[in-house]
């Protein structure tokens, strides 16, 4: 039988179809995912259709740094200890997380979510620009520093954020990871020692 067969029952079928359409899942990774979760994992596959389900209705982009949430506020926002004058804008969760992990940063963060890619038209909005202009205006930021990766497509994304920053708020100093941190790698993938040296060394 051929690896990425369809499955005879049509419920069971679309499921490995909806499974395989997600990153990093392969049809036979998948119909194996489906497999367990319909059977040995009965229990786990009622949680994940029950969060997945309370989460959609209650997912949204935190009002103050753009990532997701359930709550009306992100737990990192609501940190009051957190530096507000320092703004870190950082691709991803994950990469927040990075730079987190290196406890070299003690400021605020806004995660885009995503980054400029030309060739897909991204456009700013989805990144939430016009939300971290505001933030920049409401808490008197003075510094931004731009932690996005040292991806053609990072680039392109900083460099947006940078201009339109200096455009409407000329005084805001501005700075990059240094690059110290290997070209092309998400920050997800440094090491916590590259990113605190980035993070001091930023210019
Ligand atoms: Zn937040």
């Amino acid at each position: 039988m051929a690896s990425n067969s369809i499955h005879p029952d049509s419920r069971i079928a679309r499921l490995e179809e909806l499974f395989a359409s997600l990153p990093g899942l392969g049809p036979r990774s998948a119909a194996r995912l489906v497999s367990e979760l319909l059977t040995a994992r009965r229990g786990e596959a009622h949680e994940i259709a029950a969060g997945l389900e309370t989460a959609l209705k209650l997912v949204h982009h935190c009002p103050r740094c753009h990532t997701l949430t359930t709550d009306p506020v992100c737990s990192f926002c609501r940190d009051a200890s957190r530096d507000k004058t320092r703004l870190c804008v950082v691709e991803s969760v994950a990469d927040q997380k990075a730079v987190e992990a290196s406890i070299a940063y003690q400021g605020g963060y806004f995660v885009l979510m995503g980054r400029i890619n030309p060739l897909e038209g991204t456009e700013p909005e989805a990144l939430g620009v016009p939300q971290l202009l505001r933030r920049v205006k409401e808490e008197g930021v003075s510094e931004l520093i731009l932690a996005t990766s040292y991806t053609p497509e990072g680039d392109v994304t900083a460099h947006l954020i940078a201009s339109t920053v200096r455009k409407h708020f000329p005084e805001v100093r501005i700075t990059r990871l240094s690059k110290g941190l290997p070209s092309g790698v998400e920050l997800e993938y440094a090491d916590a020692a590259s990113i605190a040296s980035a993070v001091i060394e930023r210019r």
